[in-house]
């Protein structure tokens, strides 16, 4: 018996899947797996859970498990079931990567898809579990997808062992065929219910003309016009990341600057607060941490959240958005005009869930919603009351080039379906209107729908957790959507040539060792690695990391490596001279630290490496504090990730060899000479196939057979220019620059 409040249970009532109940549950309980698709808002995520565990599926003993491809989602809805079943967060918790608040009393569990992965790796057929959910399959992540096939396998087998299990995949309406279809993944189709939602009429208007880059200046100026111009109701708009978003609301603030009334206290005292710290930092003269989207480091694959793709955040300090707005602002073309207040949210997936939560509340009286989003808004979460859409029509992405290995970050159109998805955010309390920044000619372009993620990226970290599984044969996986062969086979190569797979046999007829090549067993050292929660480049590192007492240096290395760019950016165009002077200051300060953290003798040869290793070293040291970071040009963010990874990583290290004994030490002596080899010889083992090479550029010379790569003027290697270097991973910006250089020794 669930007991929620009266205005619980009647805005629940209002939810369209709400009249589905029965229906629902019945094929639940006939079938093994049910495929649920409703537009966004009608009520999945939340409900369904709640549903399931009315009908007593986690009443003996096990857990109803929900997957979610973003880590805001995870958290967002366990708070919000919680809620809603007046439970406490023990009952129904979340996990995700770092973090989470399970319990043995946990009886709905909310978690990243990255997670439940992990879990199945434990034990592969998910005993806890009397139900999983995987939910927005349609966005077609990685994990989902690699999910989707491991569990049409499970399912089946905990049923013929005589431990019922259920299987519900949850999908905006978007191609559910991809599952339902596919006969490789289900012999006989699962059954489709689809929730029909009141969907109010949304009138959609193009551009005439589509601005080339200017988006986010287009998208403030229609903003404005819908503020002046048209009735009451909330504002949405999409735009492609945090430095958009924060930009977009900076300027909003100053367009229509909101002042909080006394009686609105309750919900403003936060606001005010923070306005008043704004006021205190500013005398302090503090500049803040902001956002560079150019540089990143790669991940090792982690939960789905686009912006993990654009570089870790800044909201470090829960009134960043606001302070920003004190930067100041070279556009004048809107007078401030407070007599229409716009009361501007931010929203975005790495954005303190606190700051997140308010958009689902109430604006304060007078004012109107604008809630500035990138792609989470989407089909993660639903804000009531939007009544316009402003669609900036792209997003961003990596992309990743199959040949060089290159990454980029780009920002693309989107698909048709995820335009018609955000014009449909309109239309949900009563007619809307969406504004497109684009042409119907552009839309016509547009792809129908957007590719699943992993036809777009390399998969060797999919591959050694599918070995690891005992999935020999990659190639045979019951993909929704299987990767390239080419993609399979760089993969296998990969982890061949880091010993975490089995050389192929050399004889026989070419077809046989091509065959052979994708179904190479895993071995010992595989194992190991798998264990290790990194891509697997960083875990061979990992394994290697005994040697000569180097495993806290390596731990520390791989997790800064892991971890998107750890130190500030000055480098940022500055709003104003005052500003431009500090900066300047404060980044001729990081470059001293830098050359000093580079380290001397024997430990220049380790290069970015070691700016990392001593960065870390020299922040733990002192305690790992906001102000040591600032002071230093450190990322307190990035920091904080990496002390918890150094946690992590020590404990998996630990786990695989009981003996190691490593313990995480904050007084981390400089390693010496012969580990400093050591640590290179290691590093090089992982990185074995980014090797470059200096070559002398003459103007005469003959043209080079390969594009080159740089050294960045950031690099500790840049004035020294080894003959031989690994890199972490080249990016390509201005050039091809390599990032994390390491100095091989030549023999
Ligand atoms: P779906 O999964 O089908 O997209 P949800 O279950 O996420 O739908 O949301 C159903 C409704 O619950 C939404 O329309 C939204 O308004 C409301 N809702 C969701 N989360 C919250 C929250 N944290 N606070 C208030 N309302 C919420
Ligand atoms: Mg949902």
């Amino acid at each position: 018996p669930v007991d929620r409040l009266p205005e619980i249970q009647e805005a629940r009532l209002r939810l369209p899947i709400l009249a589905e109940e029965q229906v629902i549950m019945e094929a639940v309980r006939e079938k093994e797996c049910v495929v649920l698709s409703g537009e966004t808002g009608s009520g999945k995520t939340t409900q369904v859970p709640q549903f399931l565990y009315e009908a007593g599926y986690a009443s003996s003993g096990g857990i109803i498990g929900v997957t979610e491809p973003r880590r805001v989602a995870a958290i967002s809805m366990s708070h919000r079931v919680a809620t809603e079943m007046n439970l406490p967060s023990g009952v129904v918790s979340y996990q995700i990567r770092y973090e989470g608040n399970v319990t043995e009393n946990t009886k709905i569990k909310f978690m990243t898809d990255g997670v439940l992965l992990k879990e199945i790796q434990k034990d592969f057929l998910l005993q806890k579990y009397s139900v999983v959910i995987i939910d927005e399959a349609h966005e077609r992540s990685v994990y989902t997808d690699i999910l989707i096939g491991l569990l049409s396998r499970i399912v089946p087998l905990r049923n013929k062992k005589g431990l019922p299990m259920k299987l519900i995949i949850m999908s905006a309406t978007l191609r559910v065929e991809d599952f339902t279809e596919n006969k490789r993944l289900f012999r006989t189709p699962p059954p489709v219910i689809k929730v029909e939602a009141r969907q109010f009429a949304v009138t959609v208007h193009f551009n005439k003309r589509t601005p080339v880059d200017n988006y986010t200046g287009e998208a403030f100026r229609k903003i404005c016009k819908i503020h002046r111009m048209l009735p009451p109701g909330g504002i949405l708009v999409f735009l492609t990341g945090q430095a958009e978003v924060h930009s977009v609301c900076r300027r909003l603030r100053k367009a229509f600057p909101y002042r909080p009334h006394r009686e609105h206290k309750d919900s403003m005292e936060t606001e005010e607060d923070l306005k008043k710290s704004k006021r205190a930092k500013k005398k302090k003269n503090m500049s803040l941490p902001r956002i560079n989207l150019d540089s990143y480091s790669a991940l090792p694959v982690d939960e789905g959240d686009e912006d993990r793709q654009a570089g870790i955040d800044d909201n470090d300090n829960e009134g960043s958005d606001l302070e920003l707005g004190d930067h100041p602002d070279s556009d004048h073309e809107e007078k401030a005009d407070p007599s229409i207040p716009l009361y501007v949210l931010p929203l975005y997936s790495l954005l303190a869930p606190e700051q997140q939560a308010k958009v689902f509340r109430p604006p304060p009286a007078g004012a109107r919603l604008c809630v500035v989003a990138t792609n989470v808004a989407e089909t993660s979460l639903t804000i009531p009351g939007i009544k316009y859409v402003v669609d900036c029509g792209r997003v961003k992405k990596r992309f990743y080039d199959r040949v060089t290995g290159v990454s980029s970050f780009k920002v693309t159109w989107i698909s048709q379906a995820s335009a018609n998805q955000r014009a449909g955010r309109a239309g949900r309390t009563e007619p809307g209107h969406c504004y497109r920044l684009y042409s119907s000619a552009v839309f016509g372009d547009f792809s129908l729908f957007s590719e699943a993620e992993i036809t777009r990226r390399p998969v060797d970290d999919l591959v050694l957790q599918m070995k690891d599984l005992n999935i020999e044969k990659v190639v045979n996986f019951p993909f929704p959507t299987p990767p390239s062969s080419e993609v399979l086979i760089s993969a296998e190569q990969l982890l061949i040539s880091l010993g975490a797979l089995e050389e192929p046999p050399r004889r026989g007829r070419l077809a046989e060792m091509e065959r052979a090549r994708l179904s190479c067993p895993i071995t010992p050292l595989g194992r190991a690695m798998a264990a290790f929660p990194v891509a697997p480049r960083y875990a061979k590192m990992l394994a290697l990391g005994r040697q000569q007492g180097c495993m806290p240096y390596i731990i520390t290395i791989v997790a800064a490596m892991t971890v998107r760019e750890i130190f500030e950016d000055y480098d940022r165009p500055a709003g104003s001279e005052e500003e431009s002077t500090k900066m300047a200051g404060k980044k001729a300060r990081c470059v001293q630290m830098r050359r000093l953290w580079a380290g001397h003798g024997q430990s220049v040869q380790l290069g970015d490496l070691m700016v990392l290793l001593g960065a870390v070293g020299a922040c733990e040291f002192a305690g790992c504090t906001h102000q040591f970071c600032e002071e230093n040009g450190l990322r307190y963010k990035a920091m904080l990730e990496i002390r918890r990874l150094r946690g992590q990583l020590t404990n998996a290290v630990n786990a695989v060899c009981s003996d190691a004994g490593v313990y995480v030490d904050n007084k981390m002596a400089p390693p010496t000479a012969s580990q400093v080899l050591c640590l290179r010889q290691i590093v090089l083992a992982g990185l074995g196939d980014h090797i470059a090479r200096r070559v002398q550029f003459a103007s005469d010379s003959t043209p080079l057979l390969d594009d080159p790569v740089f050294i960045h003027p950031s690099s500790a290697l840049h004035k020294m220019l080894p003959e031989f270097v690994v890199y972490q991973e080249i990016m390509e910006t201005t050039k091809m620059y390599m990032r994390g250089v390491c100095a091989v020794q030549a023999e």
